[in-house]
């Protein structure tokens, strides 16, 4: 069976094509872009990754991309350490969180990065000579010229500074055959507004665990903005790829107008998410403190 979207060109899609793209969307080397992608998205591409990050380093000034590190060194809470709505799961004796404690991997900025980012990013961290966070748990990779200053901004109590500082430069999020739920510029709204800073805890060294603040939860609603974002939006298609470009800052004025309009707006809906039920649980509570 042929399946739908087996019928283009059949064409390997090229570095060229890649950074062709990249220049029809109007980025240049003036650009700093935040890249989420999915390499399958595009249908076979000769080089793979390694291509695609040569077509986007090759043709934006900076590059940044999330690494994560929360796959290899999370651990739970430890017994006792309850964070009211946090929706995660606590340890139930010290034996217990001993024992996760020494089978997670303590963080080091070598790290391959987490496997749900895709193996773009992880081709950007083993290919290019980069910038990386010492976040434990979310920490981003950057290349080019403002990554240190971009990476630089990230604190363990702020770990989407980096965001912060790519708006302040005028910069873009750029969505390569993914959707907005991969758009992590839109937490930075949410907590910009007192939603989505949940504790998540992390083998920081050997031995050592860390609290740490202000983590960005779920986003399985994040597509709903689409509509709102699309007049800010340009669009292009490479080979398979939906390749689409919005300005940082349209990205968070426009979360922001939708949450200020309606507090649950782009929450979840799933009943058995538990991200989603602890925000709604502080949103009741924010109301009554309100
Ligand atoms: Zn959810």
């Amino acid at each position: 069976m042929i399946e739908s979207g087996a019928m283009d060109t059949g064409r390997a899609v090229t570095e060229r094509d890649v950074a062709e793209g990249l220049r029809n969307l109007g980025l240049n080397e003036s650009s700093s872009v935040i890249v989420h992608a999915s390499l399958r998205s595009f249908g076979h591409v000769d080089g793979g990754a390694d291509a695609v990050c040569r077509a986007l380093v090759g043709t934006c000034g900076t590059v940044m991309m999330l690494a994560g590190s929360g796959d290899l060194t999370r651990v739970p809470a430890p017994p006792g350490l309850v964070r009211p709505n946090n929706a995660y799961y606590t340890a139930e004796s010290w034996e217990s969180f001993d024992a996760a404690l020494a089978g997670a991997v303590p963080f080091s900025p070598d790290l391959p990065v987490d496997r749900w980012l895709g193996r773009i990013a992880e081709s950007l961290r083993r290919s290019f000579p980069h910038e990386r966070g010492v976040h434990p748990f979310l920490s981003f990779l950057a290349v080019g010229t403002h990554a240190g200053r971009l990476i630089a901004a990230q604190r363990v109590d702020r770990p989407l500074g980096p965001i912060e500082e790519l708006a302040d430069l005028g910069g873009h999020v750029l969505l390569l055959g993914v959707g907005h739920t991969s758009n992590t510029t839109i937490h930075l709204a949410e907590q910009r507004l007192g939603r989505s800073l949940f504790h998540r805890y992390a083998k920081a060294a050997p031995g050592v665990w860390m609290e740490l603040p202000n983590i960005p939860g779920d986003s399985d609603s994040f597509d709903e903005i689409e509509p709102e974002l699309a007049p800010f939006t340009a669009q292009t298609l490479i080979g398979r790829c939906r390749a689409r470009l919005v300005a940082v800052q349209d990205v968070l004025a426009c979360a922001t107008r939708l949450i200020r309009a309606d507090p649950a707006a782009l929450l979840c809906e799933k009943e058995d998410c538990r991200c989603s039920a602890a925000l709604r649980q502080r949103l009741i509570t924010l109301r009554w403190s309100g």
